[in-house]
């Protein structure tokens, strides 16, 4: 069978490694640090930094495709790994997400709509930015954070030199703060000859910046259902991707509004494993080995919690739970903000 590498071995390269598996697949996780999660479930393992350009070598050479669980893989270990072996989803796809501007500026040129934005450098940007976009608006660091790490607010303009320091030299995105009702994601696959599949949209609540839960069926009507499939559907045909993706919208009375992608499989789709016959990771490493993909639709109504830090000490009662599927990533250690694992609680329709 046909070996998957996968660049990154925490909880995503995991549930990669585990839904390759079950398709007969091997997969090779490449890591930096030691014992990630993924070690004691993929087929091999190399452990070895993204300089290190003969690993990366290694590596490719007993690979048929590579794929990764994380957006911010250094360009130059890329470009030593694309001339071996297929990278899927392709560098369009990381080129876009590993930059909040680009990413914002390439949505918006795809007639989607994004919070205003503006490009944030220095004092003097800064002031321009906060007369265009005015307060309350959100200053996010453009590269590398995740988690609502490395964001600012501001609530009135008193606030923009605190929001800049905060980014300590870094550049940075202002962003308009949009007044949404609630937030939804549509989790989409493309496979390597153009189909596209998307899961129902779920609906996600977030708790000090973290995802806390996902719902699906999402509050939408059937024409926001409609608009946040033909949506994603738009970005990944635009990028011919190949892969699964997340796509985070905030929903509003004046319509849907794209806040940030992710060229990977994302924790808002966490859901799917308990509530699809073919989860995301099956979707991903299918689209990945060239297969076909599969029927994404949800048999059953799921709400997704994350554990996180010492949300493992309930671990315990939830195992006790009915129709409560536990995924536990084998962290050692509990620390606040950590993701430990998720429960899906699966609402089955009672028969007979
Ligand atoms: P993730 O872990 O999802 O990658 P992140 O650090 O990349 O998070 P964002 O998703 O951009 O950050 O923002 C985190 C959360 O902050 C959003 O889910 C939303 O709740 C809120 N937020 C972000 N941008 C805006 C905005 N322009 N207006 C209002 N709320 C926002
Ligand atoms: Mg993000
Ligand atoms: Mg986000």
């Amino acid at each position: 069978g046909a070996v998957i590498g996968i660049l990154g071995g925490g909880q995503l390269g995991r549930m990669l490694s585990v839904a390759a598996s079950r398709l007969g697949l091997r997969t090779h996780i490449f890591e930096p640090s030691a014992n990630p999660p993924a070690a004691d479930v993929a087929h091999q393992l190399t452990t070895a930094s993204y300089e290190d350009h003969d690993a990366l070598r290694a590596f490719a050479a007993t690979v048929d495709v590579i794929t990764y669980e994380f957006e911010n893989i250094p360009t130059s270990a890329l470009d030593v790994l694309e001339s071996l072996r297929p990278i899927r989803p392709g560098r369009e796809a990381l080129r876009v997400s590993q930059d909040r501007l680009t990413e914002k500026t390439y949505l918006a040129e795809l007639g989607l709509k994004t919070a205003p934005f503006a490009n944030v450098e220095n004092a003097e940007d800064m002031e321009k930015a906060v007369a265009e976009i005015g307060t309350p608006s959100i200053l996010k660091t453009r590269r590398f954070g995740y988690d609502g790490k490395g964001q600012s607010r501001l609530k009135s303009t008193e606030d923009a030199a605190q929001a800049l320091a905060d980014m300590a030299g870094a550049p940075a995105v202002l962003e308009g703060f949009v007044n949404f009702s609630h937030e939804v994601s549509v989790i989409g696959t493309r496979s390597a000859d153009g189909q596209v599949a998307c899961f129902d949209p779920g609906e996600n609540v977030h708790r000090d910046g973290i995802l806390h839960t996902t719902t699906v069926p999402a509050r939408l009507s059937a024409g926001q259902r409609m608009d946040a499939v033909l949506m994603t559907a738009n970005i990944l045909n635009s990028l011919d991707y190949v892969g699964t993706m997340g796509v985070e919208l905030f929903v509003t009375p004046e319509g849907l509004i794209v806040n940030e992608i992710a060229p990977r499989v994302h924790n808002s789709g966490h859901w799917t494993q308990n509530g699809c016959a073919v989860d995301q990771f099956e979707q991903h490493i299918r689209a990945v080995a060239g297969w076909p993909l599969g029927d994404g639709k949800r048999h059953s109504d799921v709400v997704m919690e994350n554990l996180i830090g010492d949300d493992m000490e309930r671990v315990g009662e939830i195992a006790l739970e009915t129709n409560a599927a536990l995924h536990l990533y084998g962290k050692a250690d509990a620390k606040p903000g950590r993701k430990m694992g998720h429960v899906n609680r699966v609402q089955v329709a009672a028969k007979g």
